[in-house]
């Protein structure tokens, strides 16, 4: 057995914390494990049968030569077979580049992004698909590796999406997942703009913790301009909700 690679640790007064960003758990240990977690050491030795099986079950534990990141992948992918024909769904990844090295990253960096030919394939399979599932709302969320790296591409994709919605009266709802480091204020509002109404931005744990596995590939952390970016955020405008997981 070994730890899984999406497990987010912290410590708090005498206690190591573990988060399973699979399950959504969290679980407290005595500070003396944390050594342990640190070295990736196998804590089937140190947990009883029914603890092992707790933390298997809840995705800390997961077996030797199991392939986590393939398995994330191939559950995305049944995910988005499972699509309600009333809302049709779409991520589009306008860039294959990331400022950010995550330990933890499956992905290949590479300077690629959306060439302006490709912007129009792009529609035209929107619009088979609506009409085919006679869809009444589009959603599409913006996805990488870091979307905001590409953002002439995002605003131009943007503008010709929300021009055929509004010609065939079609919802149009949009959503982005980012690591936060170019959401400045400006980027926020003009993103807004273009009908994004959820941002999905990832701090694993405090800025200790979140800097060792999140950091830039030209060095240093990236939590405090993260941090700076959402701080200003929130001082200029209304949030409905804020989720911190
Ligand atoms: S921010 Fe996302 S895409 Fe970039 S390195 Fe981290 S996990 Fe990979």
């Amino acid at each position: 057995m070994k730890l899984s690679k999406y497990i987010v640790t912290s410590s708090y007064n005498d206690k190591v914390l573990l988060f399973s960003t699979l399950s959504r758990t969290i679980i407290a240990l005595p500070i003396k494990y944390k050594e342990y977690i640190e070295k990736k050491a196998d804590l089937t030795l140190i947990f009883n049968e029914s603890e092992t099986s707790y933390l298997v079950k809840h995705n800390f534990l997961v077996d030797k030569n199991q392939n986590e990141t393939e398995e994330v992948l191939k559950g995305f992918k049944e995910y988005q077979k499972k699509q309600d024909s009333d809302v049709y769904e779409l991520q589009i990844t306008p860039s294959a580049n990331c400022q950010l090295g995550c330990d933890y990253c499956g992905q290949k960096h590479t300077k690629q992004k959306i060439e302006p030919f490709n912007e129009a394939k792009i529609l035209s399979h929107i619009e088979k698909r609506i009409n085919t599932l006679g869809s009444k709302y589009l959603s599409v969320q913006w996805y990488g590796a870091e979307p905001l790296t590409a953002m002439t591409s995002i605003r131009s994709i943007s503008s010709k999406i929300s021009e055929f919605c509004k010609q065939n009266s079609v919802t149009y709802m949009s959503n982005i997942i980012t690591n936060g480091v170019l959401l400045t204020e400006p980027v926020f509002f003009e993103l807004t703009a273009m009908n994004v109404t959820r941002f999905q931005i990832t701090i694993d744990g405090n800025k200790n913790e979140h800097d060792k596995r999140r950091f830039l590939k030209n060095g240093g952390g990236s939590f405090d301009r993260i941090f700076s970016n959402l701080l200003s955020i929130c001082k200029s405008t209304f949030l409905t909700q804020m989720f911190i997981l």
